[in-house]
């Protein structure tokens, strides 16, 4: 998808390229450059945008999920009726992207993030935008970009905090190296426990874009942003490469491509399981909407076949991975999966 039909103003980012420390040569490398967005909720809604809008050559938009009314407060990119309707994310971005105009070439992936699709999703990205809301993923795009010298930029938004990083192409620092522990701890902070600042994702998404600006215009000191916005309170750290063993920096070892996929998860903060084939084929869905039916509603689209039953919603996509809304259990979620899916 192209998101402009007839030439670009000639002055559409005059204003971006009169800011002299981005200037003619960071714009220019900007219009050079492929930006993936993984994850299209808070963070990423208002990442896709900048780099739609700052004039980015491309822009891959990654998303496994579909758009709920629950989203509305903070995902700036969406309406009532992309969640009326169930959109998938990245579908409904790509839409409203298209609307703004500009340059862009615009890809839309709707899939999972998973090792066993990290290398297809970020093929020929030359930055990576990180829109997720887990370390568990931030850690495989951490040891992805490590392993491909691609730089990438983190974002994290709980409660009332923020946090942002540039990892240069090099890693040093990396992830692992600032928060050897996070995958692994037991009860990390989410916006299921804690919630979230509204406002909080779009000033973090912004100040990931500002990260990536000042990297494309040639300066890539690496900053650890911690702000607090409610209290007050702004540091941005220079951070290097500390004094504790990392696998990715000292070993040029890659944990997260190592690990197996898990083929279910319960989503962040709500009642959906997300459950994957057991075995990778592209699926056809044109028969499940013929199996269903008289079973309930059943919707078609491009990207999905959804069928509502009274208990749930079950949401199945192309690669064969389902969302199942409505259940409160990775086991439901499973069980209603073989039951009406398969394996
Ligand atoms: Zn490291």
């Amino acid at each position: 998808m192209n998101t402009n039909d007839s030439p670009t103003p000639s002055d559409r980012f005059s204003r971006q390229r009169r800011f002299s420390a981005f200037g003619e040569e960071g714009h220019a490398r900007l219009a050079r450059s492929h930006l993936a967005v993984v994850g299209l909720g808070g963070l990423g809604s208002t990442l896709a945008q900048h780099a739609v809008r700052a004039g980015a050559r491309k822009v891959t938009l990654i998303d496994r999920d579909i758009v709920e009314e629950h989203n509305l407060p903070r995902q700036s990119l969406y309406t009532k009726d992309d969640a009326k309707r169930g959109v998938p994310k990245a579908e409904a971005a790509a839409e409203h992207l298209s609307a703004v105009g500009g340059p862009a070439e615009l890809v839309v992936r709707v899939r999972d993030l998973s090792r066993r699709t990290v290398s297809e999703l970020l093929e020929g990205a030359d930055l990576v935008l990180d829109g997720l809301d887990n370390f568990e993923g931030r850690f495989l795009l951490n040891d992805y970009c490590h392993s491909e010298n691609t730089p990438w930029v983190y974002g994290g938004a709980v409660a009332g905090n923020g946090m942002a990083l540039l990892v240069k192409p090099d890693g040093r620092p990396c992830l692992r190296c600032l928060f050897p522990d996070a995958d692994q701890s037991p009860t990390p902070d989410t916006c299921e426990t804690v919630g979230v600042l509204s406002p909080l994702p779009s000033l973090v998404a912004s100040l990931q874009f500002c990260e990536t600006m000042r990297y494309l215009s040639g300066d890539n000191t690496s900053r650890l942003w911690n702000f607090d916005p409610w209290g007050g309170r702004v540091f941005a750290h220079e951070v290097k490469k500390g004094s504790g063993h990392c696998a990715c920096c000292d070993e040029a070892r890659y944990p997260a491509l190592e690990q197996g996929d898990s083929l279910s998860a319960k989503l962040c903060g709500r009642d959906v399981v997300q459950v994957m084939p057991t075995t990778e084929r592209t699926w056809d869905l044109a028969p499940f909407a013929d199996r269903w039916e008289g079973l309930g509603k059943v919707e078609c689209t491009k990207f999905l076949v959804r069928l509502h039953l009274p208990e749930a919603a079950i949401s199945l996509f192309a690669d064969g991975r389902a969302l199942i809304q409505g259940v409160d259990s990775v086991e439901k979620g499973r069980s209603l999966y073989s039951k009406y899916v398969g394996s």
